[in-house]
């Protein structure tokens, strides 16, 4: 059996304008990496991180938190030791939390046989994002896990679906120097949602789902809207109405908020467009 892995931890972008706290996809190119080795020495180690300033205890760090999740749920009595070398900085909104977290229970999971599918993992890596924001979401560690884009349809009971990527899509994403923590973000956003507003939303979510499905670039792009959270969160922003602006003009399908910010992201047909 092996004893060490060193996997890449993809970026996502979750929400997808329409799709908030559900949608996210994974992205192919952008991650960190990170090296899983199981040990002789019982309990969960970070020896090392490069790219970062964050926490080695495993008790702060999401890879820790969502490791101890999965070896307490699978019995076992392992040494694992982390190594995290980070390229998605934290607060970035492309899941930087949600990397670690997936990662780090992938690459156990892989070490030990591979008892769970992927997709059983994510309650595990939740509990990263627990740690995170206060909210174990799915929406970057469920895409981070599974590849593509997924959909959380329930999260009581826990429901996520893997749906079609279409080849000619791609995404850009831009990164504003600031740093907006998820809980902030968060805490702009109203409880309540009027009838109206919902009704648009949940026509653009199904329109989203269908145009993945059909690879219908202009049915994508028509529905690639966020009324209820874009509205309040892109104030925290600065210049997000012009960059979507001229990232529309400039051919893409759509344009919106990454996660909880500040990175924006467009998603168009084709690389050179993208
Ligand atoms: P993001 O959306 O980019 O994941 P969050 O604000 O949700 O950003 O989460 C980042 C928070 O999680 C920071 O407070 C960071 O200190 C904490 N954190 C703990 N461990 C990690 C880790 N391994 N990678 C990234 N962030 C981590």
């Amino acid at each position: 059996m092996e004893k060490s892995v060193r996997i890449f931890a993809p970026a996502t972008i979750a929400n997808l304008s329409c799709g908030f706290d559900v949608l996210g996809c994974c992205l192919d190119t952008v991650g960190d990496e990170m090296v899983i080795t199981l040990t002789d020495k019982y309990g969960v180690s970070i020896s090392k991180i490069e790219g970062a300033d964050l926490p080695k205890s495993p008790e702060k760090n999401v890879a820790g938190v969502a490791v101890n999740a999965l070896l307490k749920y699978l019995g076992k009595n392992v040494g694992v030791d982390i190594e995290i070398y980070k390229k998605i900085k934290a607060g970035s909104g492309i899941g930087s939390s949600a990397a670690s977290s997936a990662g780090a229970v992938w690459a156990v999971n892989y070490l030990l046989g591979n008892p769970l599918k992927n997709v059983e993992l994510i309650p595990f890596a939740m509990e990263g994002e627990r740690l995170a924001s206060g909210n174990a979401h799915a929406d970057n560690v469920a895409p981070s896990l599974l590849g593509g884009f997924t959909l959380v349809r329930s999260y009581d009971p826990l429901d996520v679906i893997a749906l079609h990527s279409p080849d000619q899509l791609y995404a850009t994403v831009i990164h504003p120097q600031i740093e907006i923590k998820t809980a902030d973000s968060r805490s702009v956003i109203k409880q309540n949602v009027p009838l109206d507003k919902a009704i648009t939303q949940w026509g653009n979510l199904g329109g989203l789902v269908a145009g993945l499905y059909s690879e219908n670039y202009e049915l994508i792009g028509r529905s690639l809207k966020d009324v209820i959270i874009e509205p309040l969160r892109s104030i925290l922003i600065p210049a997000f109405d012009n960059v979507k602006e001229n990232a529309l003009k400039a051919g893409a399908l759509g344009c919106g908020i990454s996660g909880s910010g500040p990175s924006i992201f467009a998603l168009s047909k084709g690389y050179d467009t993208a």
